[in-house]
């Protein structure tokens, strides 16, 4: 059998039934092309040698020569362990294995010159390594292939079963010298020209077994380019099939409702930044694809004038309109304030929540199936089989990181049953019915780089600018030690009419605990602020809906003075008039949620603080976060710190998408190589968009190959 990059990994000399097994159960290596895509996750240098004196506690990986000049068995709880002596001219360590003893009691030789590899270990003044890479001195230097020696990703159980990096290098040098180190060349050459890149087969050898610094920065830019430009190819291959197959229903005029509203009651004049995104909502509204777009939009940057404003031009077109948002606190105050808007224009609205009742929502699904109801405001009960429109034209969905892709796609079902005409290669499914537009709206801006990998297939629009006159809100961060003059300052600032928020951490896993924090927190703070000179309100999640409702109005209303709070408050309450915002225990929130919380304030006229208290105890990245918070109010820069802290895995919609399976590039450290290869992917099908060229032979199938393997985010799922 000839070996190609398909043939199974069992195949491999020195592999075997066995480690194939392994192989495939912990590293989901099956061909010979999964064990070359196994990238090493760093390298080591290997003409560096440590002494033990030069040990220090930071357990990375060392080299040492020396001698084993004795073993000894030491019992433990269960077996044994065998234990050697390891000396060199400076000092003294052991070598320790807990399994496959008598093995190396007989293979390993005494004062005879070895070089270890491994990890160490300090515990009782002294250095250990378990479960060391040995090998004689003489053997080493014969095997050295590259002294910068690749470190590949591993398992507790690859470790276990003897799978040790070094046996991975082995049988990667058999995988190279079968092929003869050639592999098929994936990129075309006017890329490859244009950015100097290496061959394939230069970039694999190298990545592998590094024959320079300079050539394994160049093998890595290869690959990475290569990673991100076939995802940038899906994406946006996606895109323009998606805008040339799905046709939209065509909202092609924009009529009284929206130019009524327009010209006689909007409340204000539109920022730069909402007028471009409106500009881009309406054409696509008008051209023929459905939309699917996804505004982004700092907390407080004035998004649901936009939705409201999208939906007029729905409802000009005779089709009905949904806004659903992921909590009921967060749906009544939309409900509220598009009641407002609504009212003048005598348009018909409803809310829809869990805590509709039965005849509420027997009326609202009359009225929704009989068209007389043109907007429908609510929660994810929105998403229930009993929820018919006549003909549902766009939904909106606020603060998407709350909701998931399959809710996306449910109300994308949700759409009218008319048919429009629909290009004759659309799948069955898609030609019973048009989809209703879609335009998802979020607080918690993502860098644009992670967005164009994370939300392909969908456009974005920015609304990157705030209202004028807003000041921005200073941001301070104070010790729990501190706590008295805070007190004062609130103290001063609600004798000066304004309103303040104090919230407290809500964590799933030690949610009593929190609990218990906030109820000791209310109770202090009912000391310090007592009746009848002040009125304080508390809202948190083991309150009826109905409760917390309540207690929020009455904050709302300027009744208190004070609302101590959990999380619940995070997203989308608008009281203008308080203008502090005091974040206990700020350490435990993340980044986003901070800036979330800080939006609370800073939406009137008067200057506004946000004061995080803490204690003393912080850890490196709760420092960063402080210092991120306090350094800046640019919800864009804080997504880039997160993103820095956290890693991609974090945000939410990265698990749907290609990003986390990334084997070389890393969406953050590497955005420079992700914008070039998006800009040449965009360039290639701009010219060929079916890849059909002779030059883009290559593409078009390394294209379909990757397709096989990767499936990226389905828009519809
Ligand atoms: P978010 O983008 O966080 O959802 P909102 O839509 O709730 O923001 O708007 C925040 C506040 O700003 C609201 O009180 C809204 O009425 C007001 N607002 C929105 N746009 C403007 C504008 N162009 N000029 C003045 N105030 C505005
Ligand atoms: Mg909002």
């Amino acid at each position: 059998m000839s070996v190609t990059l398909q043939t199974p990994i069992d195949y491999l000399k020195g592999v075997g039934p066995n480690r194939a097994d392994l192989l495939r159960s912990e590293l989901s290596i099956h061909t010979y092309q999964d064990l070359i895509n196994l990238f090493p996750n760093r390298y080591i240098d290997r003409t560096k040698y440590y002494k033990i004196n030069e040990l220090q506690q930071n357990k990375a990986e060392v080299q040492i020569i020396g001698k084993i000049t004795g073993f000894r068995e030491v019992a433990q709880k269960r077996g044994k362990r065998l234990v050697a002596d390891f000396v060199d001219e400076t000092g003294t360590m052991e070598l320790v294995w807990f399994r496959g003893q008598k093995w190396i009691r007989e293979s390993l030789k005494t004062n005879q010159p070895y070089v270890i590899f491994g990890r160490t270990n300090w515990y009782n003044g002294r250095f250990s390594m378990p479960h060391p890479e040995l090998e004689l001195v003489k053997e080493h230097e014969k095997n050295l292939r590259s002294s910068m020696q690749a470190i590949y990703p591993s398992t507790e159980k690859l470790s276990n079963k003897g799978i040790s990096n070094r046996v991975i290098s082995k049988i990667m040098q058999n995988l190279f010298l079968e092929t003869k180190g050639q592999f098929a060349e994936t990129l075309p050459s006017s890329v490859k020209e244009e950015l100097k890149l290496i061959s394939k087969s230069e970039a694999l050898y190298n990545i592998h077994f590094p024959k320079s610094n300079d050539l394994l920065s160049r093998a890595q830019f290869r690959l990475k380019f290569e990673e991100f430009f076939y995802i940038q190819l899906q994406l946006i291959l996606k895109n323009l099939i998606h805008k040339s197959k799905i046709k939209g229903l065509p909202f092609s005029t924009v009529g009284d409702y929206f130019n009524t509203f327009y010209n006689t009651y909007l409340p204000f004049e539109l920022t730069n930044a909402q007028k471009r995104v409106l500009k881009e909502i309406r054409t696509d509204l008008g051209s023929n694809a459905q939309m699917n777009r996804l505004l982004q939009g700092d907390v407080g940057s004035g998004k649901t004038i936009v939705a409201f404003m999208s939906m007029l031009i729905g409802l000009d077109n005779g089709f009905q309109c949904c806004l659903m948002a992921p909590t009921e606190i967060l749906s009544v105050q939309h409900y509220n304030s598009l009641y407002e808007l609504c009212k003048p224009l005598e348009i018909s609205i409803s809310l829809l929540t869990g805590s509709s009742t039965t005849s509420e929502r027997r009326e609202i699904h009359k009225n929704l199936e009989n068209g007389s109801l043109q907007i429908l405001v609510g929660t994810h009960a929105l998403l229930e089989d009993a929820v018919k429109f006549k003909n549902l034209g766009l939904a909106i969905i606020d603060e998407q990181h709350r909701f998931g892709v399959a809710q996306r796609s449910k109300l994308w079902k949700k759409g009218s049953r008319q048919k429009l005409e629909i290009s004759d290669n659309t799948e069955k499914q898609k030609k019973a019915y048009t989809p209703p537009h879609i335009l998802v709206m979020t607080a918690t801006p993502i860098p644009r780089t992670l967005a164009m990998s994370v939300y392909g297939d969908l456009d974005i629009s920015v609304i990157d600018e705030l209202p004028a006159g807003r000041k921005p809100v200073k941001t301070v961060h104070r010790y729990d030690n501190n706590r008295l003059k805070v007190f004062r300052f609130l103290r001063d600032e609600i004798k000066k009419g304004r309103q303040v928020y104090i919230v407290y951490p809500l964590i799933q896993e030690s949610e009593k605990m929190d609990y218990k924090d906030l109820m000791d927190g209310y109770e202090s703070i009912s000391r310090e602020f007592p009746l009848p000179e002040y009125q304080i309100s508390i809202v948190h999640g083991k309150m009826k809906a109905a409760d917390k409702d309540y207690e929020m109005q009455r904050f709302a209303k300027g009744e208190t003075q004070i609302m101590v709070a959990t999380t619940v408050i995070e997203v989308g309450v608008n009281v203008p008039n308080a203008s502090v915002m005091v974040i206990e225990s700020a350490e435990r929130f993340g980044l986003s949620q901070l800036h979330q919380l800080r939006g609370r304030v800073g939406r009137g006229a008067e200057q506004s603080y946000c004061i995080l208290m803490t204690g003393h105890k912080l850890s490196q990245d709760s420092k960063t976060r402080l210092e991120t918070m306090v350094r800046t109010n640019d919800g864009f820069e804080i997504a880039e710190v997160d993103l820095r802290l956290r890693g991609p895995g974090d945000i939410m919609g990265t698990q749907q998408s290609g990003v986390l399976n990334l084997r070389i590039a890393d969406v953050v450290k590497d955005k420079a190589i992700l914008g070039k290869a998006r800009y040449y992917a965009k360039h290639i099908l701009n010219r060929d968009p079916s890849l059909a060229s002779p030059e883009h032979k290559m593409v078009l199938h390394t294209y379909r190959q990757m397709a096989k393997y990767r499936n990226i985010w389905n828009y519809i799922s």
